[in-house]
């Protein structure tokens, strides 16, 4: 059987020595790869390209589905807020993830301007306008129309999507 972990742990080492970051994501459905990819955010530059969103781009694809109810996803490290929510979105069967932040901080740092990688799950919890993000609220009652459009053309659910049980 494959050690996914250390599969996880090859692809992150790989995409440093390619000039990549240091993380990595491997989802496994039946006991085999379905999807996996590492951040490729220095290669791209676009700052959502981290692994765990790639990897799960690629399985929803792949299934023809945005549930991943039978997946396991091996992370690299405890994820970021942006993947930790792309993960919830997903609900896969379990998330294993292979080292803590705190673990490697002495060796890499992901801080931005509007966060630490050490309050970034903290800004999440804040009301909007207490964030360090600028955030305007700005009323339109045009949008309201545009959900209220949504649910007439369809029955009048409210429900966007059902998570299949396993
Ligand atoms: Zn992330």
């Amino acid at each position: 059987m494959t050690d996914f972990a250390q599969r996880t742990i090859d692809l992150a080492r790989r995409n440093v020595a390619e000039g990549g970051r240091p993380f990595a994501t491997v989802i496994v459905k039946d006991g085999e790869v379905l999807a996996e990819s590492a951040n490729k955010v220095a290669q791209t530059n676009d700052p959502t390209a981290h692994a765990e969103i790639l990897a799960i781009r690629e399985a929803c694809i792949k299934l023809g589905t945005e549930h991943l109810v039978d997946s396991t996803i091996y992370v690299m490290a405890h994820p970021c807020p942006m993947c930790l929510g792309s993960l919830y979105y997903c609900s896969p069967k379990e998330v294993v993830f292979l080292i803590t932040r705190e673990a490697y901080e002495q060796y890499y740092l992901d801080d931005r301007k509007y966060f630490e990688v050490s309050t970034f799950y903290d800004e999440f919890a804040k009301s909007w306008d207490r964030r360090r993000l600028p955030m305007r609220y700005q009323p339109q009652v045009g949008a309201v129309d545009v959900y209220r459009f949504w649910n007439e053309r369809n029955g009048g659910q409210r429900r966007s999507t059902v998570v299949p049980s396993p």
